[in-house]
């Protein structure tokens, strides 16, 4: 996997101060899209285990967590590529969440799709929350939190997976819609 670049002070892409990670590949292709640079996934600079310890590094005490972004991280491959890191984080910083920006909807990840390969429970068990669903140019929205078109969700995924419903994330209420 390829990466595009890594924020370590974002505060526009999930509920805090956060460390986000631009992968590289998408295939969904929405019109508008905000990076389609980063649609190719040979764009950017490989994934290696010195980018594992840049990103841990940059975690300071005061970053609220880890975003997964690009380009989408739920492309089957990249999946692959970030389940062991994601271990690994969660091992180092058991207190802090991981977001993860897709165009896939929640319905594609756990049903029949391409993006529901034979890691795909294990990379969603480690998602705190999953913004889902690609961007509707049409449906654009400022006055969304966190997401750009009036579709996306934000599913609180530990709550999702406990109650076997589709939970979203309570600070969604600061919609200013
Ligand atoms: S899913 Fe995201 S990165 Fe991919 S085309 Fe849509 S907006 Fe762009």
């Amino acid at each position: 996997m390829n990466y595009g670049e890594i924020k370590y002070c974002d505060i526009a892409n999930g509920n805090g101060v956060r460390v986000s990670l631009f992968v590289s590949g998408c295939s969904h292709h929405c019109k508008d899209c905000f990076n389609p640079e980063t649609w190719d996934y040979n764009y950017g600079k490989p994934f290696t285990k010195d980018t594992w310890e840049e990103i841990f590094n940059g975690t300071k005490s005061f970053v609220n967590g880890l975003t997964l972004l690009g380009g989408d991280p739920c492309e089957p491959d990249n999946q692959r590529a970030l389940l062991p890191f994601l271990k690994e984080y969660k091992r180092r910083f058991p207190t802090k969440d991981i977001w993860c920006y897709t165009g896939y909807t929640y319905e594609q990840m756990i049903g029949e799709s391409r993006a529901n390969i034979e890691c795909t429970d294990e990379f969603l068990s480690l998602i705190d929350y999953l913004v889902d669903g690609p961007f509707v140019a049409e449906l654009k929205n400022i006055g969304l939190i966190f997401r750009g078109s009036s579709n996306q969700r934000i599913i609180d995924m530990k709550q999702t997976l406990s109650q076997n419903e589709i939970i979203q994330w309570e600070g969604i209420k600061r919609d200013r819609t």
